[in-house]
């Protein structure tokens, strides 16, 4: 139920429709996409401009100059601008931060318009990053907008930060945001498309390991003069495919079902794979990548030593097995509990707005969380679109997604810190 406060911020939020639309049209036209990742300033100029209206302390803050990465033609710094921003509350009230990421994956695949001029098209805006996640970055906005249109002062304090490097990985988002403190908050919501009428109050974990085989070269007439790599590699894919991958999550259990998603590790193999340079020559290495994905019981030590004792078994059984490893990414399960004033707040508010109990699961793909998470700051991922529709031609978002997010986002934040009455 909604009380008379709360039913006028949803509908202030509904009235800014057409501002959400051209809002969002021109965040999506400034092409954020990495690699290379360019006109980030431009779209940090942007934002930062629209917090201005909103917020008190508005910043611009990046890694240091000799931590940037270059461009890969040009060999040019590239910027890698963190837009923060505060709307300060009573001293002793509680914090809640909204995070966003503004970078974008590349707009590949065949797309039936310009992925970086926006159309809006039976109530679904379509342009790269529109879902992921531009949408909840603009719904973030548009929440404080409503709040502060209806004179509505929160007894804690509101902060946000809009950051890049989180499709690549990269340390200069939110992790280098987190790491020099410039994150003070009791809870934090990051914006990833979760649909707007479920959530996730976490994500899985995951390990990428990258394994080399090495053999000898010899003539591919004669192969049992050297030694194949890539048979070495075969090896170790029947060991994962026998040992490991029976007991991890299938298509078949996830199709009557996607609530196991959350439940179950998965494993990809050969995401990359490189091996010999030429067809009349015994491969003498051999590369492949390994993506695991963790659920919760499942940790990144017990993934490591359950690989290394595979390897360590191939090479007892053939002394000609040689390899190496490279951990090229891990992080833990991430998980805030139900019992979190954060996911009760969040469960409710959505459930006022839409009239549903909603969905709370564990997100599959990892995302910013963790780095709130490891430093102690519940969080949840909230945000409008639906995640099957991230990094996909002709990506979408439903307006209506949009606007309900920004209402559960106003909703959440007045019922989390407080409404003061004293002014
Ligand atoms: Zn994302």
């Amino acid at each position: 139920m909604l009380n008379q406060l709360e039913q006028r911020i949803c509908n202030r939020v509904l009235s800014l429709e057409d501002e959400f639309i051209a809002v969002l049209s021109d965040l999506i036209s400034i092409n954020t996409a990495d690699p290379p990742g360019e006109n980030y300033d431009e779209c940090a100029n942007f934002l930062a401009t629209h917090l201005e209206a909103l917020a008190d302390n508005v910043a611009i803050v990046q890694v240091a100059p000799e931590s940037l990465p270059h461009h890969p033609s040009t060999g040019k710094p590239l910027s890698r601008p963190n837009v923060i921003a505060e709307i300060a509350g009573l001293k002793d009230g509680l914090a809640l931060h909204f995070n966003g990421h503004y970078d974008v994956v590349p707009a590949v695949g065949n797309w039936s318009s310009d992925p970086y001029t926006p159309v809006v098209k039976e109530g679904k805006l379509y342009g790269r990053g529109s879902t992921d996640m531009k949408a909840a970055i603009v719904a973030m906005m548009m929440a404080v907008k409503a709040l502060k249109l209806e004179n509505v002062n929160l007894a804690g304090t509101i902060s946000f930060s809009f950051v890049p490097d989180e499709e690549n990985d990269g340390p200069a988002g939110s992790d280098f945001l987190v790491a020099q403190n410039k994150v003070r908050a009791d809870y934090c919501i990051v914006g990833e498309p979760s649909g707007a009428t479920n959530f996730f109050n976490g994500h899985k974990g995951c390990v990428w390991l990258e394994v080399t085989t090495r053999g000898k070269p010899a003539h591919a007439s004669s192969p049992w003069q050297g030694t194949n790599a890539f048979d070495k590699m075969i090896k170790l894919i029947q060991e994962i495919n026998t040992k490991i991958k029976p007991n991890l999550l299938h298509q078949e259990d996830v199709e009557p079902d996607t609530s196991t998603i959350s439940e179950t590790g998965t494993i990809m193999l050969g995401g990359k794979v490189t091996t010999g340079d030429s067809a009349n020559i015994v491969p003498p290495r051999c590369t492949m990548t390994i993506d695991r994905r963790l659920a919760p019981g499942e940790s990144v030590q017990n993934i490591l030593d359950e690989f290394s004792s595979i390897l360590a078994s191939l090479q007892k059984s053939d002394p000609e097995f040689d390899f190496d490893t490279k951990v090229q990414s891990q992080y833990e399960v991430c998980v805030t509990p139900a019992e979190s004033p954060l996911v009760s707040t969040l469960s409710e508010s959505l459930q006022s707005i839409t009239g549903q109990t909603p969905g709370m699961s564990l997100m599959a793909a990892g995302c910013d969380m963790r780095f709130f998470h490891a430093a102690g700051i519940p969080t949840v991922i909230y945000g409008p679109g639906d995640l099957g529709m991230a990094h996909q031609a002709d990506e979408y978002v439903e307006v209506r997604q949009v606007i309900t997010a920004a209402q559960v986002y106003a909703l959440t934040a007045m019922r989390l810190l407080g409404v003061r009455d004293d002014i």
